[in-house]
């Protein structure tokens, strides 16, 4: 593992490249990341440096942001295979057949989706700001929220606006059931629950939150939970989302607890991306995802007008 980890800090540096993992990814590979975090602060973060390689250990929709975000680095992807079953929920083709029949109305992305998805949308959000872009459409626009429909019910439940919601998932959070929740409250009352909005439990967690208002529960984008446990003084925390999050929250909070809310949340996608692919990755400089132009540009501005909003 020492030798791999040499390597790989040797090519870096001749391929002035830098690594971004996602929180998601296997721990050794966070570990050897220049930055770790989220999608879209990933993409962002990368394009503030002068590496002319990035190399994404996370999924291909992923890679694909990066290179929406910079097209001139050339972007990086250890293995193809890596891809998304919530991505994969829509296709452009699709989009283009929904807004046929709602010509009129505001498409808002979430950003698990593909460039060409992106490029028929108007905004894109994220778990984090999703809310805050939809409150911001004018009220009398009709919305099309697309792919998750978990994520698209908070946001309905939110905001208090009716909206059109793709019945695309996660396959990995739509098994975070309601029962996962109460079995996990019923064993753990003194924990804070931490709830990704693509988990099926989401609409049930609201609920519960608001009628009871219980401020235990809460909810976030992965981002938001690694800086809401940092911040916080609670000490026991129950984690509904992919498992792999746990090591950069234990990490980083080392005399904190940490429960996944189910063991087997894992996204085999995010797991494909090793060490020794990484290796490979950077000695052969593959493989390599490009966003073309046309479709880019259109992909970009949806990114654009959803950071205009916040
Ligand atoms: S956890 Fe779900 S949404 Fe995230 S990459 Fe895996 S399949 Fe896609």
């Amino acid at each position: 593992m020492e030798e791999i980890k040499k390597k790989i800090e040797e090519l870096k540096k001749e391929k002035n490249a830098i690594i971004v993992a996602h929180n998601y990814a296997r721990p050794e590979v966070q570990n050897i990341a220049d930055f770790t975090g989220d999608s879209l602060e990933l993409s962002r973060k990368a394009s503030e440096t002068n590496a002319e390689m990035i190399l994404f250990c996370g999924v291909h929709f992923m890679a694909e942001t990066a290179s929406i975000i910079s097209p001139e680095a050339k972007v990086l992807l250890p293995d193809l295979n890596a891809g998304c079953s919530l991505a994969e929920s829509i296709t452009a083709e699709d989009l283009v057949n929904w807004k046929r029949q709602h010509p009129n109305a505001v498409v808002i992305s979430y950003i698990n989706t593909t460039a060409e998805v992106k490029a028929e949308s108007d905004h894109c959000c994220t778990s984090s700001n999703a809310v805050k872009v939809v409150e911001a459409i004018p009220k009398d626009k009709e919305i099309l929220f697309l792919p998750d429909k978990f994520l698209g019910a908070y946001v309905q439940e939110m905001t208090g606006r009716k909206i059109h919601i793709w019945k695309g998932s996660c396959h990995v959070h739509e098994k975070i059931t309601e029962t996962d929740f109460e079995d996990m409250k019923r064993e753990n009352p003194d924990a804070v629950f931490l709830i990704h909005p693509e988990s099926s439990c989401t609409q049930n967690c609201v609920k519960k939150a608001t009628q009871h208002n219980d401020d235990s529960i809460r909810f976030f984008s992965t981002s938001g939970m690694i800086n809401y446990v940092n911040n916080s003084n609670e000490n026991k925390f129950v984690v509904a989302t992919e498992v792999g999050i746990l090591h950069r929250l234990k990490k980083d909070n080392p005399g904190k607890m940490f429960i996944p809310i189910k063991e087997n949340a894992v996204c085999e996608y995010m797991k494909l991306t090793t060490l020794e692919k990484i290796y490979y990755a950077l000695l052969y400089e593959q493989y390599e995802v490009k966003v073309k132009k046309n479709i880019a540009d259109r992909a970009r501005k949806a990114i654009e007008n959803m950071i205009s909003i916040g």
